[in-house]
């Protein structure tokens, strides 16, 4: 007899497993189907746990203790005589954190009732799902209810098809066991860039190759210049509008060929990593005759809710519109769990934090003062700089700004964009303060401790209305 679930999810990365442990939590019997192997062994985790998030940051922490000690300490007067690193440890460890988080959530399935099927799932009519496991016979399973999770995947463009470990995406640039002395990155999105401060700490000359003329063209247009100057400050070889037309490999090298306004250029560099951005995996996923739609990039189809053309069928995170992000999709996981017991629940599609975890770290929650002006809003802003924020010179490390964009009639706030230290968790404060529907005053009138980078969000506060005190503001009320 074939085997039934309340909910059969496919995928088992942020969006796929929230779902399926909050909806074992509600009472209902899930499994979840999951193909990954990863180094050798079936994962949990999806992309953000084995190949994404997590090991990109524990890279990003590592290298950047190892540049602060070597270039920062010194400042504080730490004196490091014959300082070195060891790529293979820091991998090592990597891979140790990366573990560690998957194996976790292999035991939260276990401790929350979670079956995990291991092997590929594909959705047939009807609300069956096909499973096809590592070993042994292909099984049809019944589900009264299904999540599609199956995320997404780097794109691939034909100008610089991957090679071994000369030319790679994302996944391939996070397993160099050595430094390349002159590594290209095209694509300067959050991806390109994060990877590229990995390689560029221990030693890499990076140069990234960008199509487009803007640099961060989603972010707002203060940050996105500051960052545009303090990243190249650290060796970053940002070029704009340069666009790849080619990657040939010789050897250990690859010539790379790309058009920008003065024309065609060759270049030669060790490594290249290809970060052009990241497409929905619907590969051998939707029988014909499922009833499922795509959109015309190729995302599933569904509603402000996740539901998808197939009643008790929703498919949620990468593989739908919206930010390809990992918490955006645990999100959406944890909604679709709620709507199918029954209960009200929203994602606020207003309030998605976007970070990018440079050294200054860049995040953002809200419309850009661009943005709010493009959507006939009368515009008010705030800055106020780090360089003067005592907790941030005390710690030498004050690069950066936190603004406000507000409501000018109703002095709502609208947006929070802040570069600078701790920038990913401090913009939690704006997405809270949007959330309630906060006024600049409320921030204005709220008690901020002393000595913190904290205080920066509410000099920005003060600043919107001229009242900020540790800077000289010319407009006042
Ligand atoms: P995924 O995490 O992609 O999981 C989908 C899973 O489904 C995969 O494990 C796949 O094996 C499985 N699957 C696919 N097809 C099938 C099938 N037919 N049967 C069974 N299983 C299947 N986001 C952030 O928010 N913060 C970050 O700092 C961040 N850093 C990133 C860094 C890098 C280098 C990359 C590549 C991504 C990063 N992301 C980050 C994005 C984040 O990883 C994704 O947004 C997130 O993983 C999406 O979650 P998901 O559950 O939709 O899909
Ligand atoms: P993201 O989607 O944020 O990861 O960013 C990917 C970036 O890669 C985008 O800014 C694209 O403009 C850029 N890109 C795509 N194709 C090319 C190319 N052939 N050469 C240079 N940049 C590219």
């Amino acid at each position: 007899m074939s085997q039934s679930f309340d909910l059969v999810v496919i995928g088992g990365g942020p969006g796929g497993y929230e779902a399926a442990i909050r909806a074992a939590q509600l009472g209902m019997k899930v499994a979840c189907i999951e193909k990954r192997i990863h180094k050798g062994k079936p994962a949990l985790g999806g992309t953000c746990l084995n190949v994404g998030c997590i090991p990109s940051k524990a890279l990003l922490d590592s290298t950047h203790k190892y540049h602060d000690a070597a270039h920062e300490y010194a400042v504080h007067g730490i004196k490091i005589d014959g300082i070195s690193f060891d790529v293979k440890t820091m991998q090592a460890r990597k891979d140790t954190v990366v573990g560690n988080l998957t194996g976790g959530i292999a035991q939260l399935f276990k401790g929350n009732g979670v079956t995990w099927l291991q092997g590929t799932g594909k959705l047939l009519a009807g609300r069956q799902v096909e499973f096809t496991p590592f070993e042994g016979a292909v099984e049809v399973i019944d589900a009264k209810n299904v999540i599609l999770a199956t995320g997404s995947v780097p794109v691939n463009i034909p100008v610089a098809a991957l090679v071994d470990d000369v030319i790679v995406d994302s996944t391939g640039a996070l397993e160099f066991q050595d430094v390349p002395k002159k590594l290209g990155v095209i694509g300067a999105g959050v991806i390109g860039l994060e990877l590229g401060s990995v390689w560029n700490r221990l030693g890499s000359q990076v140069v990234v190759l960008e199509a487009v003329d803007a640099f961060l063209p989603a972010c707002d247009k203060a940050v996105a210049k500051e960052a545009q100057k303090v990243l190249g400050k650290q060796g970053l070889d940002i070029r704009l509008g340069a666009r790849v037309t080619g990657a040939t490999v010789k050897g250990k090298a690859v010539t790379v060929k790309y058009t920008d306004k003065d024309g065609d250029h060759e270049e030669l560099f060790d490594r290249l990593i290809v970060a052009v951005g990241r497409r929905p995996y619907t590969e051998g996923l939707l029988a014909a005759d499922c009833g499922i739609t795509l959109d015309e990039r190729r995302f599933v189809h569904v509603d402000g809710q996740c539901r998808t053309s197939v009643p008790g069928v929703y498919a949620i995170g990468d593989l739908v519109r919206g930010p390809m992000l990992a918490h955006k999709a645990m999100e959406e996981g944890m909604m679709v769990a709620e709507i199918m017991n029954g209960h009200h629940a929203q994602v606020n599609y207003d309030t998605i934090i976007g970070v990018i975890y440079t050294h200054p770290e860049i995040a953002w929650v809200g419309k850009t003062e661009d943005q709010a002006k493009s959507e006939g809003i009368e515009v008010k802003t705030g800055q106020f700089a780090f360089a003067v924020n005592g907790r941030a010179l005390a710690a030498n490390d004050s690069a950066g700004f936190v603004k406000f964009v507000a409501d000018a009639k109703t002095d709502r706030l609208l947006g929070m964009h802040i570069i600078g230290p701790g920038a990913g968790d401090m913009v939690h404060q704006g997405m809270i303060s949007l959330e309630f529907g906060a006024s600049v005053e409320d921030l204005q009138l709220m008690t901020f401790a002393h000595p913190t980078l904290s205080e920066v969000v509410h000099e920005a506060a003060l600043s919107v209305d001229g009242r900020a005190i540790h800077a000289v503001q010319r407009k006042r009320k």
